[in-house]
Formats: C-alpha cells, structure tokens, sequence
C-alpha cells in the first residue's frame, strides 16, 4: 500500500497498529469468536472496554477527583447545547468567547435557552487571532471557549482566566498536549481527531457543577442522568468507543499526553519554519496564536495553485485544501501524523520554491 501523508481536519488520521486491532475485533473480539459489533453492551467484555477507555482519559489527563467522564453521541455540535442546558440558570446567562465558527455555532444555541453575553470576539478580524482583553462577567453562569480553532488554525496558548465556571470545546486539541483539568469545570470534545473514530463525544465534567439550573433537562440531554447511568443510559457507540480506547492504549504505550506534545511541537515548528522562510507561502494567522493541530497558510502568488496542488499531490500528500469558508491551506497535524509526514510537506514546499520561485 502506498504511504498517504493525511492531512484530513477530521476525521483524520489515526495509528496504524489501531486500525488493524480495530479491524481484528470486527471479525473476532477478545478471542469470543463474535464480532465486537454483535454483542450486548451489556456484556462483561464491553463493559470492561468502556470501564478501560474511561480510566485511560482519567490517567492520560491526569483528571481528578470529583470529576465524572462520560462517552456519549451528539457530537461537539449537541455539546453546544448539553454545556449549557446543564449550567445555565432558567433566569441565568452564558458569557462566551467567540473565536471562530465552532464558536459561534456554541453561541447560537445558548441563545436558544436564555442570555449570552459575547464578551469578545476575532470576527472582525476574519478569526485570525485569540482576543487577549475581556471582562468575565461575575453574573454569568459560566465561560464558553474553543480551546483550538480548527478551521482558522489559531489556538489558545493559555487558559482564560476566570471567576465563574468554565466550559471548553477542546475538540481538536483534547490530548495533543498536557492541561490542568482542575481549572475547567466542563471539558467536552468530538472524538475525530486525537482520540478516535467519529461516533463518541467525551465530556469530563465536575460533578459539583450540576443540577442547579432550576430546568427540566430531557434525559438524553442531562449529564446527572450519564453519570448516574455510567454512560450506559441507552446503547452507547460501542465500536467508537472501543477505537478511542484502542487509541488512548497507543498513547500511553508510547509515553502519554507530555510524549506527544514534545512531538507536536516540533511538527508545528518544522512546518511554520518553513512558512516563513520561504517566499512563496505566508501564514494567515497571528503567530502567536499559531494552532499546532491546524496549520494554515496561502501562497503568496495564488495563480501558482494548480501548479502547487499538483505537487503536494504528487507526493502523496493528502487533505491539506483549506476549509471552504477559509480557503487557501490547512495542514492538520493530529497526533497519529508522523513528523516524517511533516518533513514530505516540507520537502514538496522547498522543491516548489525551486521550481517556481
Ligand atoms: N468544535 C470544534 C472545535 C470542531 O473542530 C468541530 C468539528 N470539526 C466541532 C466543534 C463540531 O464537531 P462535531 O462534528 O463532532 O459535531
């Protein structure tokens, strides 16, 4: 087979020795001669796959006490509307931080269940910077924030400050590099790039934040009744479940969240080096507020995009069109990319500046 170098924003690329377990299991799960597709989530072999995934986040993020992780289905885009609906007070407000279109589409379903408050905001500046100054309203119920954006490619270097709980969409960077789950009290995340297959949303939630909307949350949507269910409410996503948790096993094997951060980091410095230096691409971005999930950048003569779209092509690169609301380029560099990937793109941009410089 020949090697792809994958780019995809999400769903994305994810180890190799993963999706071969993976792919085992759906023929002959943990030697049972039955499909891990065919049996009861109720089983004691699947039981013991959510109970391992569920302790791998609590490891891997060194999560504390007083915090419950869930598995459920939705999608980041359901976890707009599960954050608030679980933490914002009937009369209450939501401040948010609007950094992006994942952002926004958070705001726009807060709006459905009361107040919210944009306290900042980079739309006016077409998202490409994390605003530094704002007031966090001491009324508010809660802060929302996108920790990475995935489309514009900025990223928070570090967490907001604030006095009221805070809630983050850490959909594109959960598990790309260490975090203080302590300071958060809601962490959710689709789990399409650093930690499996679509199909499965983790949230890690603080238990003490509950219950104190004064609303009447149906079922599906109320963290109280996962918790107290064990993520086993209704049927969960068992075969995205199984994937993440084979996926977590990776990175602890390898050594962990600290492991792969010094990875990433030198991925997105070999990458944005290279942006700089060479003539024919600029980045599109603050740098510092550079996302090392996302990477985007356009070539500074846009007449040579076919010529450049060929080249990248040619070498086997894939998914590095930018998002269509954003255009130009994005190299998205999750954690199952290898840093040899990196160096092909590189490699194509150089031999191009040759070429057509
Ligand atoms: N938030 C962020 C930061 C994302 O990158 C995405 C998807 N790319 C979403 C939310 C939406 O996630 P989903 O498709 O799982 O609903």
């Amino acid at each position: 087979m020949t090697k792809v170098h994958n780019y995809s924003a999400g769903p994305c690329i994810l180890p190799q020795e993963v999706l071969k377990q993976a792919s085992e299991a759906v023929i002959n799960f943990n030697n049972l001669n039955l499909s891990i597709l065919e049996i009861s989530h109720r089983s004691k072999d699947f039981i013991e796959v959510m109970d391992n995934a569920i302790a791998l986040v609590k490891e891997l993020l060194n999560v504390p006490s007083g915090y419950s992780v869930l598995f459920l289905q939705g999608g980041a885009s359901l976890g707009f509307y599960i954050s608030a609906i679980n933490v914002m007070k009937k009369d209450g407000k939501g401040a948010y931080l609007d950094t992006g279109v994942w952002s926004a589409k958070a705001i726009k379903e807060a709006k459905r269940l009361g107040s919210v408050e944009v306290i900042a905001s980079s739309k006016d500046k077409n998202y490409n910077s994390i605003p530094k100054s704002f007031e966090v309203p001491g009324d508010a119920d809660y802060l929302h924030y996108t920790s990475n954006n995935t489309i514009y490619g900025t990223q928070f270097k570090t967490v907001p400050q604030s006095s009221i709980p805070l809630i983050c969409d850490m959909s594109s960077d959960i598990f790309s590099k260490e975090i203080d789950v302590s300071k958060y009290d809601m962490i959710y995340a689709g789990a399409q790039k650093n930690m499996g297959p679509a199909g499965t949303t983790l949230y890690i939630v603080k238990d003490e934040l509950l219950g104190k909307t004064g609303r009447d949350i149906p079922s599906m949507l109320d963290l109280q009744v996962h918790i107290e269910k064990e993520s086993m409410f209704n049927t969960p996503p068992v075969y995205p479940i199984y994937v993440s948790m084979l996926n977590l096993q990776w990175l602890k094997k390898n050594g962990g969240v600290k492991w792969i951060e010094g990875i990433n980091n030198q991925k997105a410095e070999l990458l944005y080096a290279e942006i700089d230096r060479n003539p024919l691409f600029k980045g599109i971005v603050e740098k510092e507020d550079r996302s090392n999930m996302n990477v985007t950048f356009v070539l500074t003569d846009e007449s040579k995009s076919e010529a450049f779209d060929a080249a990248w092509k040619a070498a086997n690169i894939s998914g590095i069109k930018g998002h269509r609301s954003a255009g130009g380029y994005r190299a998205s560099m999750y954690n199952a990319l290898p840093l040899e990937s990196v160096q092909a793109l590189v490699d194509v941009m150089q031999a191009f500046e040759k070429t057509n410089g």
